[in-house]
């Protein structure tokens, strides 16, 4: 699907057309959103908010169109709802953090699940050091999923909020979040919802989710690296005190008291990424132009061929197969009970020119649960095809071979 919009798919990898399966990590960048940036360095390169020069006022209209962007392509009710960040981690540290502050006390508890991204973990076990606050975690299921139905056990007057993944990063699984919301929300329980691989791959539409909040990063949605968003109900950020200060968040500074900017400001402190913000907007336009219903359907078409595909190979062990996918396929290949290392397979197929990611994927917990060391994980973008996924078997069946 549209693959000569991504300049990057030319290159060769070894002498070889390069086959990019590391989309979780971050995706290639189409040229309308390449242009985007160098038009906004042409032409739009001003500080913004507190210029009253022409260029000052055009980037600040930009940047705030590329805000309601982001509302719209979110489905958020306002563009107050959207705080710029620096990416997912950043959203969920400065949510965890400022959440933390103004709702957490010694002996609460927070509820991540097991097999969450580190980024979704550790900003919430610091706030629990912090706090002196107690972190829960929410099972699997037989299928790695996580398991709604084991909610209620660990609900109690001191729960304070829970953050889950929409898809997981190593698993690609759609995770059962609209079920988690309706279970929390019947406890008055806020849900953050991390949404760093269901943004890329699935319509999203954060009031009919109902979640409270929603992260992301722009370089996993064909944006720019450096820039994600952390989207918030209004009546729940008028609650949250500013994670950091600066410039940007404040209304009024005197030594005895700052007085904080409005919403989504206040939580922005310091020169906005008012260029990726622009970028973003115009990835946003290219994946409306697409169609997410259309990408969403040809990815998973996509990914149920990668996961019958890989089956065919000798020895490969699929996790979480047959699971509504969005995008990632994690595996790894045995010869008898012997573990094949995902890095030497890792490696043996980067030489074929096939770039996929090994190891823990910033997950260690779901890891250890699974007893391995890692996987091998392939991860699908729009511009991925049936070729590509015919390559990776070539190369897959060669790289096992030689390592049997
Ligand atoms: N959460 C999930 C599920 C992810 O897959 C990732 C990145 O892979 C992150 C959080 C962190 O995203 P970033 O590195 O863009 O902050």
């Amino acid at each position: 699907m549209n693959r000569e919009d991504f300049p990057l798919l030319s290159e060769l990898v070894y002498g070889k057309l390069l086959v990019y399966l590391d989309n979780a990590a971050t995706t290639q960048k189409p040229r309308q959103m390449l242009d985007a940036m160098t038009d906004a360095y042409l032409h739009r390169n001003a500080n913004i908010h507190r210029g009253v020069h022409h260029l000052s006022q055009v980037a600040t209209e930009k940047h705030e169109q590329a805000r309601q962007r982001v509302a719209d392509f979110l489905g958020a009710r306002s563009a107050k709802e959207i705080v710029f960040t620096k990416g997912t981690t950043d959203s969920l540290n400065m949510l965890a953090f400022s959440f933390g502050e103004a709702f957490v006390r010694e002996g609460d508890e927070i509820i991540v699940s097991q097999s969450e991204h580190h980024s979704n973990i550790v900003p919430w076990q610091m706030l629990c050091e912090r706090k002196n606050a107690r972190l829960r975690v929410l099972p699997l299921d037989d299928s790695l999923r996580i398991d709604a139905s084991q909610l209620e056990n660990l609900f109690n007057e001191r729960t304070r909020i829970i953050s889950v993944a929409h898809v997981s990063n190593v698993l690609g699984c759609i995770e059962p979040v609209e079920e988690i919301i309706r279970i929390a929300h019947s406890r008055n329980i806020p849900v953050c919802i991390d949404g760093a691989q269901s943004a890329p791959h699935l319509p999203i539409d954060v009031q009919a989710l109902d979640c409270d909040f929603y992260a992301c990063s722009a370089h996993k949605m064909y944006g720019p690296t450096g820039l994600g968003v952390l989207y918030g109900k209004e009546q729940w950020l008028e609650q949250l005190p500013p994670a950091e200060g600066g410039g940007e968040m404040i209304e009024h500074v005197r030594f005895d008291k700052t007085t904080y900017n409005q919403l989504p400001y206040k939580f922005e402190a310091g020169t906005p990424d008012f260029i990726g913000s622009c970028a973003f907007a115009a990835a946003l336009d290219y994946l409306d132009f697409i169609g997410r219903k259309q990408i969403c359907e040809y990815e998973n078409s996509l990914t149920a061929y990668l996961e019958n595909r890989l089956a065919e190979v000798e020895g490969v062990r699929i996790y979480s197969r047959g699971t509504e996918k969005a995008g990632a396929v994690s595996f790894n290949v045995y010869h008898d009970d012997r573990l094949l290392h995902p890095f030497d397979i890792g490696t043996l197929l980067d030489r074929q020119g096939i770039a996929v990611r090994t190891g823990h994927h910033c997950a260690e917990p779901l890891m250890d649960y699974l007893g391995i060391p890692g996987t091998v994980r392939a991860s699908l973008a729009l511009y991925n095809d049936r070729q590509d996924v015919d390559a990776l078997i070539k190369a897959l069946r060669i790289a096992a071979e030689m390592l049997r």
